[in-house]
């Protein structure tokens, strides 16, 4: 079962695979995880990777696709969830390759849907675990202040979470993911959960979308 987690940022999709990972014994593929996962390796084209990524360079499609056919030739057969990938229809086409390739596809997509006013809310509270990358903010929070509860990590905030960030990544969410959505619903089950309210509605809502698959 391979389920697509679309939607922008702090819209509660990395919350829900956490949770279904955490307690339901799911794997998440998570592209830009993988890719720095892969980075810290030392093989030659782990150098590369990490040239590319300090550089904050685009990494060539042709190593994202090598990094996906590995995953998948492990875990096709698994509960799989992708996050944050893919991100626009021809990545979307280019995997939906790669997994036609072990005799598999997509199951569904899930569409968290929320506004860039609720994203920036979120984000503005926003920590992350330095070790484990476990995210704390407005509905998870940590017992000691500044310290992660899984693992007792230092929690920071990433370089990344400012307004006009946001903002770009908003502007980019628009023109790529929302045809992508789309594209998706006319080949594979959409379901679409109204990530604005909080967490933890968004959280049931796609549970409830999850059940109905299962
Ligand atoms: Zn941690």
């Amino acid at each position: 079962m391979i389920i697509v987690l679309l939607g922008p940022p702090a819209s509660g999709k990395g919350t829900f695979a956490q949770t279904l990972v955490d307690h339901h014994g799911w794997i998440v593929f998570s592209a830009g995880q993988a890719l720095r996962d892969m980075a810290a390796g030392k093989s030659p084209r782990a150098k590369k990777l990490a040239a590319f990524l300090k550089r904050g360079k685009l990494v060539p499609n042709a190593m994202v696709a090598h990094l996906e056919d590995d995953f998948f030739r492990a875990h096709h057969n698994k509960k799989v969830l992708l996050d944050g990938t893919p991100r626009n229809v021809s990545q979307a086409r280019a995997m939906e390759k790669v997994l036609k390739k072990f005799k598999s596809s997509f199951t569904a997509f899930l569409f968290f849907d929320a506004t860039e006013k609720v994203s920036w809310e979120r984000i503005r509270a926003r920590v992350q675990c330095e070790k484990c990358h476990r995210i704390y903010g407005l509905q998870i929070k940590p017992k000691k202040k500044g310290i992660c509860n899984a693992c007792g990590g230092k929690l920071i905030r990433r370089k990344d979470d400012t307004k006009g960030v946001l903002h770009d990544r908003f502007r980019v969410y628009q023109r790529e993911t929302l045809p992508l959505v789309e594209w998706a619903a006319q080949r594979y089950p959409v379901f679409y959960i109204n990530a604005n309210r909080s967490p933890q509605s968004a959280l049931k809502q796609a549970k409830t979308a999850l059940s109905i698959l299962e």
